[in-house]
C-alpha cells in the first residue's frame, strides 16, 4: 500500500494524513478538520487555500499547483507532503453524515419551473443539520446532485427541497418533475460548511430563485428559536414566477417585526411596480453601511460572486461575514485557481 502524505497547516501545529488520490478537503474532513467549502466541485472557490510547500494536482485537469500558489482544496490531490494555508480551519470532529432511503411525501409545483418535494425519512431516523446545509440526492450510476435543505433544523426527520427545473436536467427535469408520493430517493446529509449560526447581529439574506430554499430554513429556524434578529431578505428573479412563494414570505414579514422582505425582478413585465435590477445592487443601494452585518447569499453563482465583490468593497462588510452557497451545476467549468 502506498504511504499517506502528511499535510501540515502553516503557522499552526495542525497536521493530518492524506491517502493517495484523496483531496486535501476530504482528508481534512476525515481527520475531523473543517476547511470552508460549498460546492465541492471546484467551481465556487469557497475552499481556496495557499499551497505553501510541496505540490498538489487538480484532480480533474491534472494541473500542478504550488509551492506558493493558490489551489482549490476540494480538487487538490497532493503529490507528496504538502504545507497549506487555508482561509480558515476549525476542529469539528469527523462528519456525521447519514445515507438513507427517503420516501416522497408530497410534491407541489408552485411555479412552472419549480418543484417542491417533501421527503420523509424512515420511522425513527433523523439527520441533524444546521440551517444553510444541503443534502446529496443519489442518482442511478453513482452520480449525485446537491439540494439545500429548506426545512428548519428542528424538523430533521424530513427534508424539503425546492428544485428549479433545468431543461433536460438529469434530476430536476427527468426525475423531480415526475416524482409522486410514495416514490423512494436515496439521500445523504448533511453537507456544507456555510451555515448561519444564531446571533444578534443584523442579517442580510440575498437569494435568487430556488436560492430561497436555505433562506427559508434560516428564517424558520429563527422563528423556532424565538429569535428577534433583524433580518432583511432580498429575493430576486427574472420575473414573478421565479419568486414562487412570495405571498408566503410577505405574510411572514407582516407577522414578524424583525423580518423585512424586498422582491427584486431583473426582467419584469409592465404590471410590476416593485424594485427592478439585481438583488446585490438593490441591497447595496439601500444598505450603504453593512458594518457589523452578516450576509448570506444563495443561488445563481454569478450573483453570489458579484455580491461578495460589491458588498465587501463598498459597504464596509467584513469578508469573513459574507457567507454564500453558489448553486453551481455539476458540469460547470472548473474555476482556475488564481496564482500568487
Ligand atoms: C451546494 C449546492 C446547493 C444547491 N441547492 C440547490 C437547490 O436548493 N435548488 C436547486 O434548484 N438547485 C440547487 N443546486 C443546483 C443543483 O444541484 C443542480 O445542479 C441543478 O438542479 C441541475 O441538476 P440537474 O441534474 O437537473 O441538471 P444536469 O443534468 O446536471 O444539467 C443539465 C444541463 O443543465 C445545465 N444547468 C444546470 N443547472 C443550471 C443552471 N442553474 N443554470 C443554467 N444551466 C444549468 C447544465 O449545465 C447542463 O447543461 C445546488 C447546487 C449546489 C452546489
Amino acid at each position: 500500500m502506498t504511504a499517506a502524505h502528511r499535510i501540515t497547516v502553516a503557522d499552526t501545529d495542525v497536521g493530518f494524513d492524506c491517502v493517495p488520490g484523496q483531496t486535501v478537503l476530504d482528508a481534512a474532513e476525515a481527520a475531523g478538520w473543517t476547511i470552508p467549502y460549498s460546492c465541492r466541485r471546484g467551481a465556487c472557490t469557497s475552499c481556496i487555500g495557499t499551497i505553501v510547500s510541496g505540490t498538489v494536482r487538480d484532480r480533474r485537469s491534472g494541473r500542478p499547483d504550488g509551492p506558493d500558489a493558490d489551489a482549490l482544496l476540494c480538487q487538490a490531490v497532493p503529490d507528496g507532503p504538502v504545507g497549506i494555508r487555508p482561509r480558515r480551519i476549525t476542529h469539528s470532529g469527523p462528519p456525521r453524515r447519514r445515507e438513507l432511503t427517503a420516501r416522497v411525501y408530497r410534491v407541489r409545483r408552485p411555479a412552472p419551473r419549480v418543484v417542491v418535494v417533501e421527503l420523509r425519512y424512515p420511522i425513527g431516523r433523523r439527520i441533524p443539520f444546521r440551517a444553510g446545509q444541503y443534502l446529496e440526492v443519489r442518482l442511478p450510476g453513482g452520480e449525485s446532485r446537491p439540494y439545500s435543505l429548506a426545512n428548519p433544523p428542528r424538523d430533521n426527520d424530513m427534508a424539503e427541497l425546492h428544485v428549479r427545473i433545468e431543461p433536460d436536467g438529469r434530476f430536476s427535469d427527468r426525475t423531480a418533475r415526475h416524482l409522486r408520493p410514495g416514490d423512494l430517493l436515496t439521500v445523504e446529509a448533511p453537507y456544507g460548511d456555510t451555515t448561519v449560526e444564531p446571533g444578534t447581529d443584523p442579517l442580510l439574506l440575498l437569494a435568487t430563485g430556488t436560492g430561497f430554499a436555505p433562506v427559508r430554513s434560516v428564517i424558520l429556524d429563527q422563528v423556532a428559536r424565538r429569535a428577534a434578529r433583524p433580518t432583511t431578505l432580498y429575493w430576486g428573479g427574472r420575473d414573478e414566477s421565479d419568486l414562487y412563494l412570495l405571498d408566503t414570505v410577505l405574510r411572514w414579514a407582516r407577522a414578524l417585526p424583525w423580518l423585512s422582505v424586498h422582491p427584486v425582478l431583473s426582467r419584469p413585465d409592465r404590471t410590476w411596480h416593485g424594485t427592478t435590477g439585481h438583488v446585490q445592487e438593490a441591497a447595496a443601494a439601500r444598505h450603504p453601511d453593512l458594518t457589523g452585518h452578516t450576509v448570506y447569499a444563495c443561488g445563481n453563482p454569478e450573483m453570489t460572486r458579484e455580491a461578495r465583490e460589491l458588498l465587501t468593497t463598498t459597504t464596509g462588510l467584513a469578508e469573513e461575514r459574507f457567507l454564500a452557497d453558489a448553486f453551481v451545476p455539476v458540469d460547470a467549468a472548473p474555476t482556475p485557481a488564481p496564482t500568487g
